[in-house]
């Protein structure tokens, strides 16, 4: 965009290149009565072809110097709708209950600042049949990893127990205007057909959050305020014990023992 002075406070890094913006798109997988929420339309790059797909299309941004751009957008496509707010700050579930639709779409090349943020917002106040996010790339491992690595966490138990994770594309940097600083990852999260069976999900919550509360302590020590009884006793049966790491704990793991407090 020409005379357009950039934010890096906005984590204004616009996507450039047509071909990663096609495999989004490609990417979602889209089904009747739905709405696309975008965060962070920007000048629009993936709105323009957001509003191609069958689907309501309502985009959050926060900076009104973009507005003269969207503005066009919004008046040649009657599905597009712009609000100009700060995504963090909208009441999702209440905004959503004004809707009608039957499946609901996350789809973003998100403000690397607030990454996490809007994950967590997003996965509490909503229900999305699908996200395609564009994050950095040390985020995207940080969702899909596996037990016995750095990168697992709470944030990978709790994202797998809910979506099907998969990578659309590694980004080059040099896909962005301005050139951000690392690569980035378009990561798919599909909500999951059948979850395992979870007793009480605040429970289950509670002791992912706990137990990866102090990451190089056991789980002994984490989960002083817990039965401990109870939870060697479904250890044991995965050959583990409370000396073990909550990053050597597989999602199945996990679940086994909430249902056991
Ligand atoms: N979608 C565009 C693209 O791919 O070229 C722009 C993506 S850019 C990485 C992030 C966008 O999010 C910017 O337009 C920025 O102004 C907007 N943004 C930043 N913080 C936001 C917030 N809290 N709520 C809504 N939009 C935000």
């Amino acid at each position: 965009m020409k005379n357009f002075e950039y934010k890096k406070s906005l984590g204004q890094n616009f996507l450039i290149d047509q071909n990663i913006i096609n495999k989004i798109i490609n990417s979602i997988d889209i089904r009747e009565d739905s709405i696309i929420i975008e965060i962070g339309p920007g000048s629009g790059a993936l709105t323009k072809k957001l509003v191609e797909l069958n689907a309501n299309v309502i985009s959050f941004e926060i900076d009104t110097r973009l507005k003269e751009e969207l503005d066009k957008l919004e008046k040649d496509n009657n599905n597009l709708k712009i609000i100009y707010e700060d995504f963090l700050n909208i009441d999702l579930n209440k905004f959503l209950k004004t809707k009608k639709y039957k499946n609901l779409y996350f789809v973003a090349n998100l403000p690397y600042y607030i990454t996490t943020a809007i994950i967590n917002k997003i996965t509490k106040e909503s229900n999305p049949t699908e996200m395609i996010l564009m994050v950095q790339k040390e985020v995207a491992e940080r969702f899909s990893a596996v037990p016995n690595t750095k990168d697992y966490g709470s944030i990978s138990v709790f994202l797998q127990y809910n979506y099907d994770i998969s990578k659309v594309a590694i980004v080059s940097k040099n896909c962005f205007f301005p050139v951000p600083k690392v690569d980035s990852v378009v990561i798919k999260f599909k909500s999951k057909e059948s979850k395992l069976k979870v007793n009480n999900e605040n429970v289950f919550y509670k002791l992912i959050k706990d137990s990866f509360q102090f990451k190089r302590k056991n789980l002994k020590n984490n989960l002083k305020k817990y039965d401990l009884e109870k939870i060697n006793n479904v250890l044991k049966k995965y050959n583990k014990d409370l000396t073990a790491r909550a990053e050597s704990l597989t999602v199945e793991e996990f679940i086994d023992i909430s249902n056991n407090l």
